[in-house]
């Protein structure tokens, strides 16, 4: 099956751009099958694991990012949850942060080959990045556990942004490692939501990073 085919039989008949999804998320992954030819972009390969563990991963949680109107990805990888957040949020700005500048490439050049208006790619290490950025809504899906996590955003969130992580099913025990991270950085850490992906593909959690200080 192509990469269309499979996006259209898993994603969700009520998500929004989901035509758009199919069409730009088939070729934004078929970009990923050429470049993984010559370098390591992901371990997730084939149409039906890359529809769901990629896409339909990225944009489950849609609804708790539709009100910001500025998201940053953090360590997007190959573009992930990023683009395809992207693709069904258009009406809202992404900045895609990758610290590897060959990954960092092949995202912006992804972009422009989707004709994305919504999306600027940053070579850099978000943290340095969101030093200089005005408050943002952090996300970001394998970037690091979540101690060091609490560590890399939590000055940010001091200053006034806020971050939803993509995490697994451990949440409660990451939570409970960071507790001295997020008590260093004044930082509460609640989970928003717990959601199964499909065909046994793992239990997934949106964690919320915000200031303890009003
Ligand atoms: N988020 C993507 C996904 O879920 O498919 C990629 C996950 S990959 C395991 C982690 C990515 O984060 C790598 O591409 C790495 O280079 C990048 N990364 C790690 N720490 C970073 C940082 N502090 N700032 C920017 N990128 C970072």
């Amino acid at each position: 099956m192509s990469f269309a085919s499979e996006l259209e039989s898993v994603l969700p008949p009520d998500l929004p751009e989901r035509d758009r999804l199919i069409h730009l998320g088939a070729r934004h992954l078929e970009r990923i099958d050429e470049a993984n030819r010559h370098f390591n972009l992901t371990r997730i390969v084939t149409p039906r694991d890359a529809a769901i563990k990629h896409v339909l991963d990225s944009v489950l949680p849609w609804r708790f990012f539709a009100g910001a109107a500025a998201i940053l990805d953090a360590g997007t990888g190959a573009g992930f949850p990023g683009i395809p957040l992207a693709i069904v949020l258009p009406g809202q700005q992404f900045t895609l942060v990758e610290s590897i500048g060959k990954k960092a490439r092949f995202v912006a050049e992804a972009t422009e080959a989707l004709e994305l208006t919504n999306t600027t790619v940053v070579n850099a290490r978000a943290e340095e990045y969101l030093r200089e950025a005005p408050p943002i809504l952090i996300t970001g899906r394998a970037v690091a556990p979540l101690p060091k996590a609490c560590d890399l955003f939590g000055p940010a969130i001091r200053a006034g942004s806020r971050a939803l992580l993509y995490k697994g099913r451990d949440i409660d025990t990451e939570i409970e490692a960071a507790t001295p991270e997020a008590r260093k950085h004044k930082l509460k850490l609640s989970v928003l939501a717990r959601y199964e992906l499909p065909e046994s593909s793992g239990l997934r959690t949106l964690v919320q990073m915000s200031s303890h200080v009003p």
